[in-house]
């Protein structure tokens, strides 16, 4: 490809509108442009490094037994009115209506579409398993689509979904996608930590998700890993027990039960000008916060020194929508401004309570009265616990759930594949049976698992990149290699440069030619920028010696050889490259 016929429209500076260094980089060397939020288009480099990504991700899906297919963007709603997710997914699931003012849905997931596709057509277990995927664009309506490509409201997606007669062939089917997806994003250049996750509006009864561990802002979740153990969780998931809890006596041993007071705490609303003021640790206050799902009012509980997970909250109540109570809503409730609310005498919610609580005693509370707390609470004695649930954020530093012995550490990831145990639910609302041996019809076991493919490309740029440009893994470049005569006034680096080209064209290797007429500086930089691995530099020291430069993207190390060695030597190069993935 010749730069100057390449639609390549590299800029100055950084973009204003971008957060974090992939998207500014894949602004900047003019990868991506935007056309409303969350909606990209994808330029060539882009488009190439996308194709990339996807004929690595087809080949491991078709090596491990998968088929691809092709299913509709289009859905009609009453699909996703059987299966319940037309309510479940909310505000997420892209909504349309057609001209006779039906219902439709623009998919952001094909578990609907594809049970009803094999329903009544695989009718034996004979057929089973079946593994189908896509590769396709998909809808959600995010609520806050963010960082690029990252979080889009469009964006490219590998989903597949496994159909199984039973558990033992299912655990096999899982396994398969499973060390394929480790597969994909190591030949990708990436490094894969696999997570538990929350199954959320998926439904199902586990699931796990692949994560790039980054150390920048673009690292959206953060994970949960033992330093003992092999136990790895996301922030919705990962459960923790606290060490103090075993340590400070009264904890977990039953205390006698103090008389509850109620003190004069003036303006005390935060957890830290109550403990202050009360001389108490925060780990002896409870706070209590009033949400709405669904609607209805819930007090939720927990120590002071911890922070509550909605989504743990929110799967632990099995709402669908759960939002903070409006100040008004809680004044109407507690009688008592926000900060003051408590759970003593506290009537007409659903009372929910972090597992820490019923295990503490004679701890402080708000009196639902402004400026009063009680002291001495027990909720033994004091009020009606409806529901208790670990519904708290883990912290780094608190015991491993699954050793007990290890503590947690925590990193940032960018979740770039997912895998879901479906169990039946799909199966089951849509009515998609096959008979057993047994004779018996059967609901299907159902998996699925998706690979987020715009979402690869960009965390590659989030983990490599220096201050100049982005750094590609060879296996998922748009090119590999940029040829820079560095002044192509000059007829013999002119010369030089497209003769390598030529050859390396008839090579069918992967080469740009920076024939632009442009200042060497603007040339340099923007081959670091746009982050081939090679770059092969012809100036002034072919002039001189006769040699050009060979340099690796984001090395420091630069080769100097005749032109004539030049092919074979890039060659080894990217082999010794491609050899890592
Ligand atoms: P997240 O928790 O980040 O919202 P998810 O659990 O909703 O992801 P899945 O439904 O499992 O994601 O989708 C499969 C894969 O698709 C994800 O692992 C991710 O790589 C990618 N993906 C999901 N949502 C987006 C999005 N809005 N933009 C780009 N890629 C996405
Ligand atoms: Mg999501």
């Amino acid at each position: 490809m010749k730069w100057s016929e390449t639609y390549i429209p590299t800029l100055r500076e950084f973009p204003a509108e971008a957060e974090i260094i992939s998207h500014k980089l894949l602004i900047k060397a003019g990868y991506i442009r935007k056309l409303t939020s969350g909606v990209y288009n994808y330029l060539p480099l882009m488009q190439s490094v996308l194709l990339k990504i996807t004929n690595i991700v087809r080949e491991e899906m078709n090596k491990s037994g998968a088929q691809e297919i092709l299913m509709p963007v289009l859905h009609p709603a009453e699909l996703w009115q059987k299966s319940g997710r037309w309510e479940t997914v909310g505000k997420e699931l892209m909504r349309m209506r057609d001209r006779h003012q039906r219902d439709l849905v623009l998919g952001g997931t094909h578990e609907e579409v594809v049970t009803n596709l094999i329903k009544g057509e695989i009718r034996s277990y004979r057929q089973l398993p079946v593994n189908l995927y896509q590769i396709q664009t998909k809808f959600r309506d995010e609520i806050r689509p963010r960082f690029g490509l990252m979080r889009g409201r469009e964006f490219l997606m590998k989903d597949a979904y496994t159909f199984d007669a039973n558990e033992k062939s299912f655990n096999i089917s899982y396994q398969k996608m499973v060390d394929a997806y480790f597969k994909i994003f190591k030949r990708c250049g990436l490094e894969t930590k696999m997570v538990e996750s929350d199954t959320g509006a998926m439904g199902g009864k586990a699931a796990h998700e692949f994560m790039v561990i980054v150390d920048t802002e673009g690292g959206e979740n953060i994970i949960f890993y033992c330093d003992r153990c092999d136990y790895s969780a996301n922030i919705d998931k990962a459960s923790s027990f606290d060490l103090k809890e075993i340590k400070s006596e009264g904890f977990t041993e039953k205390e006698t039960f103090k008389k509850m007071e109620k003190v004069h705490t003036p303006d005390k609303k935060t957890i830290e000008e109550v403990t202050l003021f009360l001389n108490q640790p925060p780990e002896k206050l409870v706070k209590t916060l009033i949400y709405r799902a669904d609607g209805n009012l819930v007090a939720a509980l927990i120590r002071g020194d911890k922070e509550i997970n909605e989504v743990k909250l929110k799967n632990a109540l099995g709402c669908i929508q759960l939002e903070m109570a409006d100040s008004e809503s809680i004044k109407k409730l507690t009688k008592a401004e926000v900060g003051f609310s408590g759970p003593v005498g506290l009537k007409g919610v659903k009372m929910i309570v972090d597992e820490q609580i019923p295990n503490l005693f004679n701890f402080v509370t708000g009196a639902n009265q402004n400026d009063y707390h009680l002291v001495n609470v027990n909720s033994e004695r004091d009020f009606k616990i409806d529901q208790v649930a670990d519904i708290k954020t883990a912290k780094e530093g608190e015991g491993c759930p699954k050793c007990k012995k290890g503590r947690l550490k925590t990193d940032r990831g960018i979740e770039v594949g997912n895998t879901f145990m479906l169990g039946t639910k799909y199966s089951q609302s849509l009515g998609a049976t096959f008979i057993d041996k047994d004779g018996k019809e059967k609901p299907f076991i159902m998996g699925s698992y998706g690979v987020g493919i715009t979402r690869t490309a960009q965390a590659a740029v989030e983990k490599y990149h220096d201050e100049k440009g982005i750094i590609w893994p060879v296996s998922i470049a748009p090119l590999h290699i940029n040829i820079l005569p560095v002044n192509i006034q000059d007829q013999t680096q002119k010369n030089v440069a497209f003769d390598i080209y030529q050859r390396m064209k008839e090579n069918k290797m992967e080469v740009l030619i920076d024939d632009r007429d442009e200042r060497a500086g603007v040339k340099f930089n923007d081959s670091d920028l746009i982050g081939l691995p090679l770059r092969i530099t012809v100036g002034e020291k072919y002039l001189k010696k006769k040699k050009v430069e060979l340099t690796l993207r984001g090395k420091n190390e630069t080769l100097f050889c005749p032109k004539e060695e030049v092919l074979e030597k890039s060659k080894k190069i990217l082999e010794k490259l491609k050899a890592v993935f």
